[in-house]
């Protein structure tokens, strides 16, 4: 992450995802690969998104975030934080304490973001009004088949050896 007084470095190579909060507050580019989508059912992404969490993720140094008077952090455990919009309320960012990425939550990207969905995370903890059909693998927790599972990040690492982070 960097600050606005470098923005003017991103004129020679655009970026290749931006996202927003709600009313434009904060904005951010990435400059790098995007992990594909992990939805996330834990009870604390399913309290602080209104359902769950749909997430990518990019490397931490290609994350550059524009507007930081608007944009507040929360603790949501010792582990890691949650960026949000103080304006308008939205979910943005995922920062694991030590990871080198961080997650975007991925309604926060602009469109067409040329990702896809891969696994459900943390089904254990899923709400009891919905039903899990989209035939995506599914992990009680973290992914039982990753290293992921030990990483002090959010399935950044997930799937182990894909193509995207
Ligand atoms: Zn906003
Ligand atoms: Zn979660």
């Amino acid at each position: 992450m960097t600050n606005e007084d470098q923005e003017a470095d991103e004129v020679a190579q655009p970026p290749s995802a931006r996202g927003s909060c709600l009313c434009g507050a904060v904005t951010y580019d990435v400059h790098g690969p995007l992990r594909q989508i992990i939805y996330c059912h834990c009870s604390m992404c399913r309290r602080t998104s209104g359902h769950f969490v749909a997430a990518s993720a990019c490397a931490r140094e290609n994350l550059k975030i524009h507007s930081h008077k608007a944009l507040r952090w929360y603790q949501s455990s010792p582990a890691a934080r949650r960026g949000f919009c103080q304006v308008c309320g939205s979910n943005l960012f995922w920062d694991a304490i030590g990871a080198t990425t961080i997650s975007l939550m991925a309604g926060s990207l602009n469109v067409p973001t040329g990702l896809s969905a891969r696994a459900h995370i943390f089904t254990a903890d899923a709400g009891d009004y919905y039903d899990i059909l989209d035939g995506l693998q599914q992990h009680l927790g973290w992914p039982e088949d990753s290293d992921a599972l030990h990483a002090p990040i959010h399935a950044d690492t997930y799937p182990p050896g894909g193509r995207s982070l």
